[in-house]
């Protein structure tokens, strides 16, 4: 029994080789002469197969890959190492590399050395945030005529405010584009989750009620891209203002936190309702508290009350709405359509 490479006589052969010659021969190592590292020279972040990995362990991230750029034959069953590196510049570094390599008993040391490179490449959140890229946009529409600078302001400052939150927890959170659109406002943002939250946080604190619509924006990775569409359609009526509805005068008691509802009053009887907002999207807006006038009381009994109308000074006889009482000798009224209305509560 003899070495067929040495001629030695050993008493065991492996592969017919003698221990020494099998560790030389058969227990190698390779690895890739030069490592790619993408990394984004915007924030840092590094790429991990399909993914960036923000604020890495560069370190870690640097053994992962000589680790996989390492290529063994099959009679290595297995191996461990350790790296030096040394910086030629910060974006090349050399890696020297001790291995150890076992099959059964066997222990070998081998030296490999390999180079990292990195690579600079815009990360996707970079290059969405330096593009247009836009997931989702959040309209918010008058009814009628426009919105007003104060709703205006209160949307921004709301839209800006979960911004600001959001970005903490999320670099992909952030505002692309902002405009004024058809007398209301157009968000365009990068994240339709954060964009539908916001629709219902504006419906809430606004009044009105929330569309959402989805559009076809292309394909990515064999899946449809949809681009939503979440709009806020703002009421033309504020709080306290009379509207008409199928001839009924209501007031605006409550428009916000209502439960997606509006709080009205039936300004004839008293009594309260609640409607939708989309079945009042059709309702006249009459005015405000500049519609209130005052009449004097002329008589009152326990169910009526006559007053002079305000205008023509003609004694008119109204039923009392419900649990009302009058205060001195004046009723808080409106005309409307020519009929008069007590009006319960000014405020
Ligand atoms: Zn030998
Ligand atoms: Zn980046």
């Amino acid at each position: 029994m003899f070495c067929v490479e040495c001629g030695s006589e050993p008493d065991e052969l492996f592969d017919g080789l003698c221990s020494e010659c099998f560790k030389k021969r058969k227990l190698n190592i390779d690895i890739d002469e030069r490592i790619e590292i993408e990394i984004c020279p915007v924030c840092g972040s590094v790429k991990r197969k399909s993914n960036w990995i923000e604020r890495p362990d560069m370190e870690a991230i640097m053994l992962k890959k000589i680790d996989e750029s390492i290529s063994v034959p099959y009679e290595v069953e297995k191996f461990s190492f350790n790296v030096e590196f040394h910086e030629e510049d910060p974006y090349n570094i050399i890696a020297d590399i001790s291995v150890e390599l076992r099959s059964g008993d066997m222990v070998t040391e081998k030296y490999i050395s390999s180079k990292i490179v990195f690579k600079k490449t815009q990360c996707t959140i970079c290059s969405r945030i330096h593009g247009d890229y836009y997931e989702a946009i959040l309209q918010v529409r008058p009814s009628s005529k426009e919105l007003t600078e104060e709703q205006k302001n209160l949307i921004v400052e709301k839209v800006k405010k979960r911004i600001e939150i959001k970005k903490d927890e999320k670099r992909s959170v952030f505002l692309t584009a902002q405009e004024e659109m058809h007398g209301g406002l157009d968000f365009y943002l990068s994240d339709s989750g954060v964009t539908k939250n916001l629709a219902y946080e504006i419906s809430r604190a606004v009044g009105g009620s929330v569309k959402s619509s989805a559009k076809l924006a292309g394909r990515e990775d064999g899946q449809n891209i949809y681009r939503m569409t979440y709009s806020v359609r703002i009421p033309a009526y504020e709080l306290n203002d009379f509207i008409e509805i199928d001839n009924e005068i209501f007031r605006v008691k409550k428009l916000k936190d209502s439960g997606g509802k509006v709080v009205l009053k039936v300004v004839k009887s008293g009594e309260r309702r609640l409607m939708d907002y989309k079945r009042l999207e059709n309702a006249e807006v009459l005015g405000g508290d500049e519609l209130i006038q005052r009449s004097v009381i002329v008589s009152e009994s326990k169910d009526e009350i006559k007053v002079l109308d305000p205008e023509s000074y003609d004694t008119v006889t109204l039923l009392k709405p419900e649990d009302f009482e009058t205060e001195g000798d004046e009723v808080p009224v409106i005309k409307v359509m020519g009929y008069l209305y007590i009006i319960e509560d000014e405020g």
